[in-house]
Order: C-alpha cells, then structure tokens, then sequence
C-alpha cells in the first residue's frame, strides 16, 4: 500500500550536513553554494575530526551527510567516513554529483558507507547537461550504476526547477531503470551565488515553479514512483487550511556546517552572517547575536520568516492583504513508500 506521511520534526534524531569543502568541478545553474559566505577553503583532515567529535555525543541517534562543493574531490574522504563510522553516526551518506573523484568507490565499503547521494536535473543528457554541466547526466547514471553494482545503497536528488518540471513525468522509468532505493525532490530556491548580489540569475532567469504546478505535478508523480519500492520524499512547500506552521529551527535539530566555520540550523539563513553556532579553536560555541535564532522566534502570518524576506514570490495575498495560504518550513518534508 502507497502510504504518506508528513516528516514530523523531531528533537531527538539529527542531521548533519557538513560541507567539507566548497571547490567543485560543475556550475550548476542553481548551485546553493556560496563561497563569500560559506568559505573558499578545504578542511585538513585533523580539523574534520575534530568537527565530528563536536557532534558525537549520541551519536547513533545523528545521521552525517558528507557534502560540498564535490566532497569526493577531498582525498581525504575515505579517512573522515573511517572515523565518523568509528565515532558510531547512525548514518552516514556521500552526497556526489557523480565524478566520484578520487576512486572514492574503491576506497569505502558498503558497511562503513550507509548512501552514495547522487543528484540529477533532468531525464535527458540535453536539459541535465543545460542545468548542471556538459556530460554530467551520463556521469551521474554511470556512477549510479557502478555504485549499486559494487552493493552501495543509492539515492537520487532531484532539484524542480521551470527548466525539468516538463521532464518530471518521465521520472518513474528512469528511476526503475537505474535502480536506485531513496529519491529525494527538491524545490529551486533564491539561494547561493546564483541568487545573490549581482548574480540574480535564478530570478532572472524565472527558475522558480508556481504553486499550481508543483500541487499538480509532484506529488503524482512521487505516488507513481514509491510504486516501485523507491521511498520517496519532497518538500510540503506549500501548506494547507488548518495545517500547523512549525519552523525546524525551534523544534528540530539540524546542523549545515560550513568550512569556514559557520553552522546554521535554517538552509535559508546560509546566504548572510546569521549563523547561530560557530567553530572556534575547533569548538562549537553560540554565535554572536543578531542571529538566525532571533528569526525562528517571529511569528508571521506567511509562515516562514525567511521564506518572505528572501523569495516572496511565492506568496499571494487575498483583496484585504491577508496571505492565501502559509508557506512551510523549507524543511518540511512529505514521505511516500510502498509499505
Ligand atoms: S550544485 Fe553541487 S554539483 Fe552543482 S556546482 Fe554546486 S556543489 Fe557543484
Ligand atoms: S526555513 Fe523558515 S521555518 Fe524553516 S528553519 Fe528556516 S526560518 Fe524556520
């Protein structure tokens, strides 16, 4: 049975996300990456340990997503994954774009490494390789397949952008195809150095999706592909009359480090000094104030505090100024599986 449900938030299981580096070998048209605030540098080895040991404190009931930049382009991968798995995370992923650098392949095993996290913007070499980069679609599938032929689970992130909603229906072939068991949708947001300062092209280039065509397309299309036993998950975006607002950064417990030293608990806080926790002589301490915390408190009509400072586009107001509906926490999620 085809069964959804929305992610509850939970204080009691974490996620980590930790940008090692943020050098990568593609340009994305919507990369969230950005180096004036997230740093140009890579981390030693010795600093990534250290970070991880500021996050072991429980650390079966914490999930660790290694990213970047291209994390994989980090020779020192292999060793951070060994000592992540010996501080005993619940989980931990490889987020790649599908080079897989450094035959990271051949230097982790499927017992130490729980995900290889590939990402894809389209269902043809033409619109995938427009999106992220000459020859990455064919990259991205290759590496797929060679994961799960040396027995590594795989999950697929897809960004929906106005430039793939019109490929999202050919999603559930492609997806049999290559076998991968998590697929995770994703919504294009006015985020990183494609949406900042003077390089607005997510918003010149009119990338966002309308809300009528993300209620009518994507959660179709994920019933049709948790059909084949993928787990499914995508953003709610967009909430209903009578649906609670809740907002991560009170009653969740992220973490989106970056390498210059800056964590975040919000993804939509990332492209200012709002950071609410810092790295200092490899210590985790409170930031200074103002900061991201202070937004999580405000309680809006519209929902999402950042959401309306940074992409109000989305929102739309009745006669009498009142916000049709509410935007919800970017990371609130909706979950399809074949139960
Ligand atoms: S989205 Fe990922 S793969 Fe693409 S340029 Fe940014 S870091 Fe690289
Ligand atoms: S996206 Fe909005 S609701 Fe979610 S953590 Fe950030 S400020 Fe809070």
């Amino acid at each position: 049975m085809i069964r959804t449900k929305t992610v509850a938030f939970a204080k009691n299981s974490s996620n980590i996300f930790f940008h090692i580096l943020t050098k990568c070998n593609l340009k994305c048209r919507h990369c969230y990456i950005n180096p004036s605030q997230h740093g140009k540098n890579t981390l030693p080895l010795p600093v990534i340990n250290a970070w991880l040991e500021a996050f072991a404190q429980d650390s079966n009931s914490k999930n660790l997503i290694f990213l970047g930049g291209e994390p994989t382009l980090h020779p020192d991968l292999p060793a951070a994954v060994e000592y992540a798995r010996s501080l005993g995370f619940g989980s931990i992923t490889i987020d790649t774009n599908g080079y897989l650098f450094h035959d990271i392949i051949s230097k982790v095993e499927p017992g130490v490494v729980d995900y290889f996290s590939f990402s894809l913007d389209g269902t043809t070499r033409e619109t995938n390789d427009r999106i992220r980069g000459a020859g990455s679609f064919d990259t991205c599938i290759a590496g797929i397949r060679k994961a799960n032929s040396m027995g590594f689970a795989t999950s697929l992130i897809f960004t929906v952008s106005s430039a793939n909603i019109h490929e999202v229906d050919r999603l559930p072939p492609l997806l049999k195809d290559i076998g991968i068991s998590r697929f995770f949708i994703q919504i294009i947001g006015l985020r990183g150095r494609s949406a900042t300062g003077s390089q607005t092209l997510i918003r010149d280039q009119k990338l966002q999706v309308a809300r009528s065509q993300w209620l009518n397309t994507i959660p179709r299309v994920a019933r049709q592909i948790a059909k084949f036993g993928v787990t499914v998950t995508y953003p709610k975006v967009f909430l209903g009359t009578g649906e609670n607002f809740e907002c991560a950064g009170l009653v969740a417990d992220n973490y989106f480090v970056f390498p210059n030293g800056r964590v975040y608990r919000c993804p939509l806080c990332e492209d200012f000094a709002l950071h609410s926790l810092i790295f200092k002589n490899n210590r985790l301490v409170p930031a200074e104030k103002l900061n991201e915390r202070d937004l999580f408190q405000l309680n809006i009509a519209e929902g999402c505090v950042m959401n309306k400072l940074i992409q109000p586009d989305n929102l739309r107001y009745d006669s009498a100024g009142k916000p049709e509906y509410k935007i919800a926490c970017c990371l609130l999620k909706e979950e399809i599986r074949n139960d």
